[in-house]
């Protein structure tokens, strides 16, 4: 036998790991920088690793009241109602219960090109069909007219805001046209995986007037614990209740959550986490001698193709990667000219710059 027919299915391309690279080429892992999955170089909250350690002996029991205390945390947190905040294994997880919850068989959704790759996947996975709103070089400029210009009646469009692998950010009145320019049965969900780090408003506030956009957030970035899988998506009160009847039972675990509820209560580790990326994504615009678009995220998009070509980020990625110094090469994102570079620490972002520089001067 088969699976069904998968052809149209492509395998998410993760960021590589130190441990994998290492092996590869033969190097100490101690040797490697890793500046290729936007994680935080701080780490995860002190709270957060301590309320794991805490957590560990309680593992043989179902996550029942910590599922509960985090949503409620999350709620108070955002002012909205405990149903508005749908708790899932990772941002991604939470993109699933979206696309469970919208989507019938054959319907169709709108995803932005260059962009991330799981909007389009977790579709496919929900017997949807994508099509594509295209950036436009050279700036990638996040505006209503490029989505709405390639809007077809989609059932659900992505809008990412910072924009993942650009660093641009939609204005909020760019979302709210959006939403208002397509049909009454679109769902526009605004991805802020990213959103600590950026300057603009939450599109959470559009949630009291409308019934059309949904908040995807994450403690995967600002909140250093992409290890464990925790995100949730903020949706309207009116649909709120359909959760229940998509989500997989404990849809967050028990670690998750306590290390959830200890990472929401130390701002001081998030606004440490986001001050360093702002300078790390500022000391990279400066000194790379490269076109680096700016970015509102934990990273910055390079321009390699003035030095090395069109195709030129595969190349540089793996010469970076023998340097030590692991970035991503985003042509599997569609922009084959970019690496994308995540602040690290002060000593991370030195290294990463000085080595992209000899890399780009060979
Ligand atoms: C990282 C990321 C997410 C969510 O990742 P999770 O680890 O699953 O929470 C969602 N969208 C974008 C654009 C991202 O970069």
């Amino acid at each position: 036998m088969q699976p069904r027919d998968l052809s149209a299915h492509v395998a998410y391309e993760a960021g590589r790991g130190i441990e994998e690279v290492a092996r590869d080429l033969g190097m100490d892992p101690a040797d490697l920088t890793k500046l290729a999955s936007n994680e935080n170089p701080h780490g995860p909250s002190p709270k957060a690793i301590a309320a794991i350690q805490e957590a560990a002996p309680g593992m043989s029991s179902y996550p029942k009241a910590a599922h509960a205390d985090l949503t409620g945390a999350i709620a108070d947190r955002w002012d909205v109602d405990p149903s508005q905040v749908w708790l899932a294994n990772g941002g991604d997880g939470a993109l699933d219960y979206l696309a469970r919850a919208m989507l019938d068989p054959g319907d169709t959704v709108l995803v932005p090109d260059p962009g991330f790759a799981y909007y389009g996947m977790s579709a496919r996975f929900h017997h949807g069909e994508v099509n594509e709103y295209t950036l436009d070089a050279p700036d990638l400029a996040l505006t209503a007219e490029a989505v709405l210009s390639d809007y077809d009646g989609e059932r659900v469009v992505y809008l990412t805001s910072p924009h993942n692998p650009t660093g641009g950010t939609f204005t909020l009145e760019a979302v709210e046209t959006v939403a208002d320019e397509t049909d009454e049965e679109t769902l526009v969900v605004v991805d802020e995986a990213y959103g600590e780090y950026a300057d603009v408003d939450s599109a959470r506030g559009l949630l009291a007037d409308r019934d059309d956009v949904a908040v995807l957030r994450t403690f995967s970035k600002a909140y250093g614990l992409a290890g464990v899988r925790l995100g949730y998506a903020l949706v309207p009160l009116d649909w709120a209740d359909a959760y229940a009847r998509v989500n997989t039972p404990f849809a967050a675990s028990e670690l998750a959550c306590r290390a959830g509820i200890a990472a929401l209560s130390d701002d001081e580790h998030v606004e440490r986490s986001v001050e360093m990326a702002r300078w790390a994504r500022r000391y990279m615009r400066d000194e790379i001698a490269a076109p680096v678009l700016p970015s509102e995220g934990n990273f910055v998009l390079v321009d390699v193709s003035e030095a090395r070509g069109p195709d030129g980020a595969s190349a540089v990625a793996d010469e970076m990667q023998r340097a030590g110094v692991i970035v991503r090469d985003c042509t599997s994102f569609g922009l084959p000219n970019c690496v994308r570079v995540t602040c690290g620490t002060e000593a991370q972002t030195r290294e990463a710059v000085a080595t992209l520089n000899e890399v780009l001067a060979a």
